[in-house]
């Protein structure tokens, strides 16, 4: 009989808490979940899968445009964004509903507070008081949204957060950050029909992908009348006597707007969380850090996915919390595989990609191919649409691996995930030519390029 009040006790109830907590106790562990907000964490409520569906509702206007070329005529459109909201709160509510039943069926205690790290085994339900025992704690609070605020006016911005529950669409929007987040909102606000401005930093938006698809998205964004504006930060955001919001910028002085976005990074949640009273050591970020096994330096505490900042991603959380169980419960040592994960930006042209970028891929091997084709979609040619598909594989010249594949365009990111199988299984690019197309799709061009479009090597293109 253990002397402590649970098994395992979970701080966060999002994916990777979740996860870890029902697998526990379906093994017939105690387990405890505590979560302050709402079960799901942010990816459930206030992140993909809200975005996904806004994805959705900001693309039909394209799809009445595009209905003509091949016959249709739509009439009248209009949009209420107050009934896209109600509608997304409903199935929020409901994906809800699920993650607490998986709980529930599972037999984890379900806690509706805040809980913070009172020592090694222990943890303070903080709306109680209490403090209950654990043999095991994990910590898996996740990430928040940087406020910046060394900005002045940061107080009259927005994160996603708030994107998520707007009382009204504005007319007028500024996004700050060329991340996922700055990227996939501006797609998102445009395609609604608010004038949408994009301000970065950066030379090219999206800084840690591939060129040739930066620039792609770049050039496609624009061409549907977002503003981008690169190599320019905000200064200052204040009130004017209209309620507007004036954007003092540093290169392309003040813009107005109705809402001002910030999507500068998300920081890990750690704060005020006790995790000095157990001695549980973070980085410079804040962020906890863990082994290979997802362990802090307190042998009874565990964090998983972004409140350790390794990867921020939705699958990787729910892959650190199976790996956990493997190895504490299953007597299975198994270390989360961080390698060649697939990824997706819900742009409009998305990106779906795997593996290294061309740029990391030319310092990596003494000499890579570059297969690459751009190309018009199918759909285009009679909606008329001028959008351009991009794809890229990037293969190590010795030993003809493909190191990266790269796609911008329609349902890339559908393709990215079985790109995502291939990869990590080591295919070589014979492997690729081998495959027999699946004719008529955009995806067969990754199967179809037979001889590459140029070389690098030693860094040079030649
Ligand atoms: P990202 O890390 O993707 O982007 C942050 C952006 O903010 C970068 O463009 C960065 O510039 C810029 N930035 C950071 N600090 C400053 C500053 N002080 N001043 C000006 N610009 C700044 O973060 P996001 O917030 O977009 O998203 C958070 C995480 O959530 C992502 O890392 C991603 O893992 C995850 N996510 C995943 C999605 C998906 O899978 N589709 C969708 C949404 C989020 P620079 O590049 O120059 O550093």
């Amino acid at each position: 009989m253990s002397s402590f009040d649970y098994d395992l006790f979970v701080i966060g109830g999002g994916s990777g808490g979740v996860r870890s907590a029902r697998l526990a106790a379906s093994m017939g562990k105690k387990v405890a979940i505590a979560e302050e907000y709402r079960f799901g964490g942010t990816c459930v409520i206030r992140g993909c899968v809200p975005k996904k569906l806004f994805v959705y509702a900001s693309q039909f206007h394209e799809h009445f445009e595009d209905a003509a070329g091949f016959g249709w005529s739509v009439g009248e459109s209009s949009f209420d964004w107050k009934k896209l909201i109600a509608a997304k709160d409903q199935e929020i509510a409901r994906l809800e509903g699920l993650y607490r039943k998986g709980l529930t069926n599972a037999g984890a205690e379900q806690i509706e507070s805040r809980a913070e790290i009172a020592g090694p085994n222990s943890v303070r339900i903080v709306k109680t008081g209490k403090i209950v025992t654990a043999e095991r704690i994990i910590i898996a609070v996740g990430g928040e949204a940087n406020y910046h605020k060394s900005l002045p006016g940061h107080e009259l911005c927005i994160s996603s957060n708030e994107a998520f529950h707007l009382e009204e669409l504005p007319r007028k929007i500024v996004i700050a950050g060329g991340g996922y987040i700055a990227v996939e909102f501006a797609n998102i606000f445009h395609g609604l029909g608010v004038e949408t401005t994009l301000i970065y930093r950066g030379k090219e938006i999206l800084s840690r992908f591939d060129q040739d698809v930066r620039r792609g998205l770049h050039q496609a964004m624009e061409a549907k009348g977002i503003r981008i504006l690169c190599t320019d930060v905000i200064e200052e955001v204040s009130k004017s006597d209209t309620g507007a919001l004036n954007v003092r910028t540093l290169n392309n002085g003040v813009l107005e707007a109705d809402q001002v976005m910030l999507a500068l990074g998300r920081d890990p949640y750690t704060k005020s969380l006790g995790l000095e009273t157990a001695g549980v050591a973070v980085n410079a970020r804040g962020a906890i850090i863990v082994d290979q096994y997802s362990r802090t330096n307190v042998p009874s505490i565990f964090a998983l996915g972004d409140v350790t900042d390794r990867v921020q991603l939705t699958p990787v959380a729910i892959h650190e919390a199976m790996c956990f169980i493997e190895t504490e419960y299953k007597n299975n040592p198994t270390s989360p595989d961080h390698d060649m994960i697939a990824t997706a930006v819900f742009s409009q042209p998305e990106i779906g990609t795997v593996g290294m970028s061309e740029e990391e891929a030319a310092k990596a091997f003494a000499e890579i191919e570059i297969y690459k084709a751009e190309f018009r979609p199918m759909k285009a040619t009679l909606s008329g649409r001028a959008e351009k598909m991009i794809m890229k594989l990037i293969v190590n010249a010795a030993d003809r691996k493909v190191v990266g594949a790269h796609i911008l365009g329609h349902d890339a990111g559908e393709m990215a995930q079985l790109l995502g199988i291939t990869l990590k299984a080591g295919c070589t690019k014979d492997d690729f030519d081998r495959t027999m197309a699946v004719h008529p799709t955009a995806a067969e061009e990754l199967v179809t390029m037979y001889s590459p479009s140029y070389r690098v090597r030693g860094g040079e293109r030649v």
